[in-house]
């Protein structure tokens, strides 16, 4: 590049970096998100009042086509659960029904499978009908139980317990604290699944596992719940390109859900990447203004409704918008951003070596180097346009701080009531939000861009590599929906 052009890419990069440095209001909107809302489930009062307001956000931070797009779906409300011990001791202990989990009654034997990952429920003779009519109860994380063990998700640990015959399952959380776990079962949009699942405290789980040590443990869980149709809408906005730039067609897309389970707030997921990319869309609406002129590439900050129960809201944008996923260069999740303290920032990459040495690079000449990973991952709303073949990340943390986060594991106070505005660090999000700027305004400016759309098969390729594919064959996730 002439100097020229160096000089003027790294003014526009200082002007990005200062408005995001001197704001606190990735904080404020959190705050006002978190205390106005409450909750904001997929189809609830809280996710429309929601949309409402990061709507009227968009407009007046001066974005254009400031968008709702709504589809209908099978929802889920809780009503009401209960976890009876019946032997060895009669007591109630905490739990929470799963969402999408079933109406009715269960009494039946636990049985505990570990960490629930495929030789757990080998070596608790899952294929020889020992689970058969059991309630099986299995770890949430399969963290810190030795290097380079296979870690499944909730859907397939509760998917193995519906295969292995059981009649319910129960999903311990890792993290001590009195937290009950939740997260999605399959049937998310559809109906219930197919048998019972709750979340239960580390402490009940390591209570029920100590008895079963010693004793038969007979349990009785009953379960209330109601499946109304229900609307969502996912909420998008443009920063149109420059009109003289010759890439003015192509596309960067950032945005993370801002849809949240339905027993806390959000704050962390994803009530922080919702207000990251809001304040990114601030900082950069702002600085184009006062230029005069867009960049290089069209932004759109997209707000996914109904994530977590099962990706709906960016499944629909990507089947709604599949003409221009071919023009999108890059789509930068925001899921969990944030977390921790300033500096913690990563790029996880999905798939897309090529963009490994790239942006290290970008980021070195920055000033604020970023680690850079790869990890193919199917849990959050790149996923949906990365099966249609575009390139994706998302802003996550280092190794270091997700190893060391407060000393939590996995989603740490995500999928719990702990997750509110108080876990929330209001420079962490100010530096979050400054990285995600700086990242998206590099990625639409840069005349330089080694990473390629995949095909189909070569997206197979990456499932097969990331060990994924046979998993989402077998739930017929793959080929993915037209
Ligand atoms: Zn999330």
């Amino acid at each position: 590049m002439a100097t020229a052009t160096v000089d003027a890419a790294r003014a526009l990069d200082k002007a990005v970096s200062g408005e995001a440095m001197g704001s606190q209001a990735a904080y404020a909107t959190l705050r006002d998100l978190c205390d106005t809302f409450g909750h904001r489930f997929a189809g609830s009062p809280g996710e429309r009042g929601a949309a409402t307001f990061l709507l009227e956000r968009l407009r007046a931070y001066g974005l254009e086509g400031v968008t709702a797009e709504s589809f209908r779906y099978t929802g889920w409300v809780r009503g009401s659960e209960s976890l009876d011990v019946l032997e060895p001791l009669h007591v109630r202990m905490r739990a929470l029904a799963l969402p999408y989990c079933p109406a009715g009654e269960v009494e039946a034997e636990l049985r505990w499978v570990g960490d629930g990952e495929a030789d757990d429920y080998a070596a608790a003779g899952a294929a020889q009908g020992a689970l058969r009519g059991a309630i099986v109860m299995s770890a949430a994380e399969t963290a810190g139980r030795g290097a380079g063990r296979a870690s499944s998700h909730r859907r397939e640990k509760y998917m193995r317990a519906v295969t292995a015959g059981a009649a319910a399952y129960l999903y311990v959380n890792q993290n001590p604290g009195d937290m009950p776990v939740t997260g999605g079962l399959p049937g998310g949009g559809k109906g219930p699944a197919p048998i019972p699942g709750l979340g239960l405290t580390f402490e009940t789980g390591e209570q029920l596992r100590r008895w079963q040590e010693r004793s038969t443990v007979r349990l009785r869980l009953s379960v209330t719940a109601s499946f109304p149709e229900v609307e969502s809408s996912n909420i998008y906005a443009d920063l149109p390109a420059d009109s003289a730039s010759p890439s003015a067609q192509e596309l960067v897309v950032a945005g993370g859900h801002y849809d949240s389970h339905d027993i806390s707030p959000g704050a962390l997921d994803n009530g922080a990447g919702t207000v990251i990319t809001l304040e990114a869309a601030r900082v950069l609406a702002s600085i184009a203004r006062e230029r005069g002129r867009g960049f290089a590439r069209r932004l759109r900050f997209c707000f996914f409704a109904a994530e977590e129960i099962g990706l709906l809201g960016s499944w629909e944008y990507v089947r709604r918008h599949r003409e221009e996923l071919d023009r999108v260069r890059f789509m930068l999740n925001l899921d969990t951003s944030g977390r921790g303290f300033p500096g913690n920032e990563a790029l996880v990459l999905t798939g897309i070596p090529e963009l490994l040495p790239y942006y290290a690079g970008a980021t070195e000449q920055m000033g604020y180097p970023v680690e850079v990973r790869n990890r193919f991952s199917s849990a959050s709303d790149h996923f949906p346009f990365a099966m249609n073949g575009v390139p994706t990340g998302g802003i996550g943390q280092t190794q270091l701080a997700a190893s060391a986060l407060n000393g939590l594991v996995g989603r740490g106070w995500g999928h719990t009531p702990a997750d509110t505005l108080d876990k929330a660090n209001p420079k962490s999000l100010q530096s979050a939000a400054t990285v995600t700027a700086r990242l998206l305004l590099h990625t639409a400016q840069a005349e330089d861009w080694p990473a390629h759309h995949r095909a189909p098969e070569q997206v197979e390729q990456q499932l097969a590599d990331a060990g994924m594919l046979e998993a989402l064959k077998l739930s017929g996730r793959w080929p993915p929906p037209r």
